[in-house]
């Protein structure tokens, strides 16, 4: 027996409540010890010095932040975060500010008829948390952005988590991580988002494989394993695949909704660890569909392609 169909007005619930975010932090509170055992084991040592240096010589600008409420993610929780990742993938950062003007902020979604994102503005602007949280009649109370790198890559708004969505302190600590390691993905990938500026970037030596050659097998990866890989990059599903779970003819590894997925990854592999809707709690083990995981990536010590593919990553020199 199949569900019946939802009516065009339960559909475009549906997809407006992609961008729901309670369900990323439930799944946090619900695996809160496993998730924080992860993130200290990754945040754990003085990480790597040059990736240290790197993070310390930052900007971190206040100036105009709201003075009156901490931001949900410290500067020093950000250091220590860029300091922990591998100096080969530093040196292709942009990032050069952390400006914490919005971390007070909530963006708030702009949909398209259909209830999807609207996939030029994506956000209608951003609103203090508190008034986010006051006026559900303006504002559904769950339904949000989150997180914002600046189109050259040079620059990270931290926005904030607002109490509708989770009054955790420790679920909100841990997720504002994960946006923090997602968005310097961002600072990395941004800028090079075509053919030309991705093969000019060697990703082994010995071999010559460049990024784009890693972009085109990361495409090649959700093909074959077609599970997205969290709760929010399967906010893009609909841009990715068609209903037999192809995926759609016009998609390149340099568009938004396999960005969003690779960053998404990234994230998943230094924590092992992710919020998604499909219940697993370890990112290497989990094979998304993978047809033949024992076959092709046990020298990986990996389930998924994708999980051999940022282990790649994360071990360039
Ligand atoms: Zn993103």
């Amino acid at each position: 027996m199949s569900e019946p169909l939802p009516s065009r007005a339960e559909q475009i619930e549906r997809n407006k409540d992609k961008t729901n975010l309670r369900p990323g932090l439930a799944f946090v509170e619900q695996h809160l010890s496993q998730y924080q055992a992860n993130v200290d084991r990754f945040l754990s040592g003085e990480g790597f010095p040059e990736s240290r240096a790197f993070a310390e010589g930052r900007a971190f600008d206040l100036s105009n932040a709201d003075q009156n409420t901490p931001p949900q993610i410290s500067i020093a929780d950000t250091q220590n975060l860029i300091a922990h990742i591998p100096p080969a993938l530093i040196r292709l950062s942009e990032l050069k500010t952390v400006d914490f003007r919005y971390h007070n902020m909530v963006g708030v979604p702009n949909f398209a008829e259909d209830g999807n994102l609207d996939r030029e503005t994506l956000c209608r602007g951003v609103v203090t948390a508190d008034e986010f949280v006051r006026k559900p009649q303006d504002y559904h109370p769950q339904r949000l952005l989150i997180g914002v790198t600046a189109q050259d890559g040079q620059t990270i708004f931290p926005t904030a988590i607002p109490s509708t969505v989770s009054t955790n302190p420790q679920a909100i600590r841990l997720y504002q991580l994960h946006v923090m390691l997602h968005e310097f993905f961002h600072t990395i990938e941004l800028t090079r988002r075509d053919d030309e500026k991705s093969a000019a970037i060697v990703i082994n030596r010995a071999t010559g494989r460049t990024f784009a050659d890693w972009a085109r097998d990361y495409l090649r990866s959700l093909e074959e394993e077609k599970i997205l890989t969290s709760e929010y990059s399967a906010v893009y599903a609909d841009r990715l695949f068609d209903g037999q779970g192809n995926i759609l003819p016009d998609v390149t590894p340099y568009d938004v909704p396999v960005r969003e997925d690779m960053a998404e990854a990234w994230v998943a592999s230094h924590f092992d660890i992710i919020s998604n809707p499909h219940g697993y709690t370890s990112f290497s083990n989990y094979a998304f569909g993978n047809p033949h995981p024992e076959h092709q990536l046990r020298k990986h010590g990996v389930a998924s392609k994708r999980a051999a593919l940022m282990k790649e990553l994360r071990t360039m020199q």
